[in-house]
Formats: structure tokens, sequence, C-alpha cells
């Protein structure tokens, strides 16, 4: 199965992504997730993207495309996959597509857009936690870990992503306001989207998309 998960930011695609890849056993990919690892790591593709990310503004299309591509080359991703957070510009869908079928042979099956409303997103990124370590994440209300500050996979102590503080928060929601319309259009136009009603607790949520694969 080739999945992508589209929706503002905080609206669940990272959480539902990891569900669909531990149920259908095929690897969740998170472009925000491999950036992320690259600014910690201080490497060249961390230093291109991180003042990007610091604002709240999108990494620019050629960088992320160029590491996704070489995501999507693993073996691991041969046989399926759920994308998460790419793509977020038509620019991005268009290379997603040509990177299938040039070098994969593949199409997408899926394009699942989470929809949920602006308070309730805000809700949802001011109380994200994340684990450093493992990546695994957390809400400080809806979704806590089982003793507190402390990830129940590693014990590693949670952080709060620095662009989940309220004012980048805002920025982000607007870049997604600017590239989401022709996105979903898009997806839209080429027959893939399906949209799926966010709200409702984790469990609810999966249990839609599941209905919908089928
Ligand atoms: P969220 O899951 O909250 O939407 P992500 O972890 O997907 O956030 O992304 C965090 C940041 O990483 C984005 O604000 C952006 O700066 C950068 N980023 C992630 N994916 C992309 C992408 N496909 N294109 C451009 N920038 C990206
Ligand atoms: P995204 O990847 O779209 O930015 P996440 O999956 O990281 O979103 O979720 C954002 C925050 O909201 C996380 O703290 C997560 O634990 C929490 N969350 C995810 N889905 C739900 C839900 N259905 N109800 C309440 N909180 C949720
Ligand atoms: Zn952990």
């Amino acid at each position: 199965m080739y999945l992508v998960l589209l929706g503002p930011p905080g609206a669940g695609k990272g959480t539902q992504a990891d569900l669909l890849s531990r149920d259908h056993d095929i690897p969740h990919i998170s472009t925000g997730d491999m950036l992320r690892s690259a600014v910690s790591d201080k490497t060249e593709l961390g230093e291109e993207a991180r003042e990007h990310m610091e604002r709240g503004d999108l990494v620019p299309d050629e960088v992320v495309i160029g590491v996704t591509r070489q995501r999507l080359a693993a073996d691991d991703a041969a046989g399926g996959f759920v994308l998460d957070g790419f793509p977020r510009t038509v620019e991005q869908a268009e290379s997603l597509g040509d990177i299938m079928e040039q070098d994969m042979g593949r199409s997408l099956d899926m394009v699942i857009n989470l929809d949920v409303p602006e308070t309730e997103l805000i809700r949802r990124m001011t109380g994200r936690r994340i684990c450093p370590t493992c990546g695994r994440n957390y809400h400080l209300v809806f979704n806590a870990p089982r003793s507190l500050g402390e990830c129940d996979e590693c014990g590693s102590d949670l952080i709060q992503r620095e662009d989940d503080k309220e004012s980048v928060v805002r920025q982000r929601l607007e870049v997604y306001q600017q590239n989401s319309k022709p996105l979903i259009d898009y997806y839209e136009d080429v027959g893939l989207l399906i949209n799926v009603d966010g709200r409702g607790s984790v469990e609810q949520v999966h249990e839609k998309i599941e209905d919908i694969l089928g």
C-alpha cells in the first residue's frame, strides 16, 4: 500500500501514520522527522533546513524532494509506505509522482486528508511532546506518557519542539493555508483524495481510516 497523509500541522498525521505503519507493516516516512534529525546531527541538510524550520516556513522544495527521493529508494519502501508531511506543495506532489513512476514503477493508492478545526490544532500542537531519542509523540492531556515527562518506550526525557511554541505555530498554520488548497485540488483532480474528519480520539480516527482502506 502506497499512502500519503495530508493535513495541517497538528492534525494527527504522525500519530495515524504510526498506527498504519504498525497494522500494514509498511514504513512511516516523515520528512519532518528526517529534517529534525538532520538538524540535531548538524549535517549539511540540517544546516540548510534549520532556519526555515525555526521560523515555521517550508524548507525549499529541491531540498525536501532530494531527501525524499533518497529515502524512497531504500529497500523497505519498495513494498509500500505511509508518507507523512510530504508532499506539501504541488511541485513536491508532481515530483513524488515522477519518483514513483520512474524509479519505482508504482503509483499512489490513496491520499488521506485529515481535517481538524484550527482551535483543536492549536490545542494539539501546544500540548505535543516528543521523545528526542525514539521520535515517539505524546500529548500532555490527550496522549500522556505513563510517567510524567518520560518516554514509555525508552525512558528519555520528553521535549517540546521549538516550532510548537505558540508564535511559530501561527506561522506554520499560515504557511499551511497558503499551500493546502492547490495541493488538495491537485489530488482531487487525479481522483486520489479522501477527506477524513480528524476530530475525535486517536482510535476513532484510526478506525475511520481503516474502514476507508477496506
Ligand atoms: P507537522 O507534523 O506538525 O506538520 P512536520 O514535522 O511535518 O510538522 O514538519 C516540521 C517542519 O519541517 C515544517 O514546518 C517545515 O519547516 C519542515 N518540513 C517538513 N516536511 C516538509 C516538506 N514536505 N516541505 C517543506 N518543509 C517541510
Ligand atoms: P501532525 O503529525 O499532523 O503534526 P501529530 O500526530 O504529531 O500531528 O499530533 C499532534 C499532537 O496531537 C500530538 O501531541 C498527538 O499526541 C496529539 N493527537 C494526535 N491525534 C489526536 C487525536 N485524535 N485526539 C487528540 N490528540 C491527538
Ligand atoms: Zn523514546
